[in-house]
């Protein structure tokens, strides 16, 4: 349903996370979480309202350049925390958020099911950070294992990755919206512009293949093959 991602240095990402995912609010949503990359990465997700991932946070300091949060609106599997975004792998490396409907999941799940993997949730959304695992296994860099992962995925999506110890978001979209946020010294994702308007008002609209990479020094947009594409910053003028 809502996406929000963050990456920049000497910031509160967390902080950021929380204000992008209330201003998705407005969208309707059963379930949010967070996940935040450091020396090693931070999960928190509740079913429910915000309140209840508010208070989950509670005392915890999740701490890192680089976060993704999402607000869901369960499509597959009911609104319960294990169901909620993000979703991670088996290694607990890969945190994933993601909108729409993956179709082709049942026969993902099945094959990575039979290579070993073990799933926490009922949702397709899971399919793609154990994907991305299996693909880091075979010795590729988290984003060559991104792009692969995302090019198996059939259906409609709006997905961001993070992993730990890294301050790099990954991004990609299929009939489903993404936009990137240009601030100083920070870049921002969301599935809406409202998202991180309290940050930014300079915004790059990703289209339908597209994959973007989203670093503290800055952004690049790429095909799924990995060919630059260049793309223009517009000023919004939203009321
Ligand atoms: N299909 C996913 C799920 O059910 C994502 C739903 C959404 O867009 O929030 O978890």
């Amino acid at each position: 349903c809502g996406i929000i991602g963050s990456v920049g240095r000497g910031r509160e990402t967390l902080g950021v996370l929380v204000r992008g995912l209330s201003n998705l609010e407005y969208r309707g949503y059963d379930s949010a979480g967070v996940a935040v990359s450091d020396a090693s990465l931070s999960v928190c997700k509740r079913s429910g309202e915000l309140d209840a991932l508010k208070e989950a946070l509670q005392g915890k300091t999740l701490e890192g350049n680089a976060g993704i949060g999402h607000t869901r609106w369960s499509t597959h599997g009911p609104p319960t925390d294990a169901n909620a975004h993000p979703h991670t792998d088996c290694t607990g490396e890969v945190a994933v958020v993601h909108n729409g409907i993956i179709e082709n999941y049942e026969v993902l799940r099945e094959e990575l099911e039979g290579a070993g993997h073990t799933f926490e949730s009922e949702t397709d959304t899971e399919v793609v950070p154990h994907l991305i695992e299996d693909l880091r296994a075979e010795g590729m860099d988290f984003e060559t294992a991104f792009r692969k992962a995302v090019s198996r995925l059939e259906g409609s999506y709006a997905i961001a990755a993070v992993i730990e110890e890294s301050e790099t978001i990954f991004a990609a979209r299929n009939d489903s919206p993404l936009v990137l946020g240009v601030g100083e010294g920070a870049t921002y994702l969301g599935s809406d512009v409202p998202a991180f308007l309290d940050f930014t008002d300079r915004v790059v609209y990703l289209d339908d293949g597209e994959v973007a990479r989203l670093s503290p020094d800055g952004w690049a947009v790429t095909n799924l093959v990995g060919e630059r594409i260049e793309k223009d910053v517009e000023t919004v003028d939203w009321e």
